[in-house]
């Protein structure tokens, strides 16, 4: 059977992104079902850097297909921050909590129009050595003062989405994957994937 691997070792984007997809005879496999050691680091300067960062490192060690992502938060009042520092915005070691409450803390007493905030995924299918698909998705939202919601992971429950009315904490996980930056940019490299392996066939 024809195999890809998702390069990411976080369950709740490996989660999304398996529910994403909708492949047909294809096994997917991920940093974790691989038990996936290395240290990938990602030293780009943008979210696409480091998608190719994380796929050429994952290609080169088990010659399948890679399905890489990289993606986090932007916030114009901050810069742009964290972004691709998204995931170690409160230091190397941070969790989501402590990442979280920096932020609170950055955006303390500013108005809703400088809590204006979006998530961009940049997803990349390597399916040979310099040869790949990319695909980029973007959801705008406001950063709430306030958690709410349990689903999701990262800045889920501070992030709010005014046309759902819901933070993405909020919204069930099927829910998440029809607005999300994820699911813009997975859904239009599924695409992809399956013309490439018709395309070997
Ligand atoms: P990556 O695994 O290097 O792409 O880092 C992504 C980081 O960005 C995550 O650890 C989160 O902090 C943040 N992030 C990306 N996508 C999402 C999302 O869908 N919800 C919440 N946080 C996200």
């Amino acid at each position: 059977m024809n195999k890809i691997i998702i390069a990411s070792g976080n369950r709740g984007k490996i989660s999304e992104i398996r529910k994403i997809l909708s492949l047909e005879n294809i096994e997917i496999l991920d940093l974790r079902a691989l038990a996936f050691n290395g240290d990938i680091d990602e030293s780009g300067s943008d979210f696409k850097e480091n998608a190719l960062i994380k796929a050429v490192e994952v290609f080169s060690r088990y010659r399948l297909p890679v399905l890489a992502d990289d993606s986090g938060l932007s916030v114009p009042y901050l810069g742009g921050k964290p972004g691709v520092f998204s995931a170690r915005f409160a230091g190397p070691e941070a969790g989501d909590e402590e990442n979280n409450n920096l932020l609170l803390e950055k955006l303390r007493g500013t108005t809703e129009g400088e809590r204006k905030a979006w998530f961009t995924c940049a997803a990349v299918f390597y399916y040979d050595t310099g040869r790949y698909f990319y695909s980029e998705g973007r959801i705008d939202g406001v950063i709430t003062d306030t958690p709410a919601g349990m689903n999701g992971f990262g800045y889920d429950p501070l992030f709010f989405i005014p046309d759902r009315g819901k933070t993405m904490a909020q919204l069930s996980e099927d829910e998440k994957n029809e607005v999300s930056h994820r699911a813009q940019a997975f859904k239009r490299i599924n695409r992809y994937i399956k013309d490439y392996f018709r395309s070997i066939k």
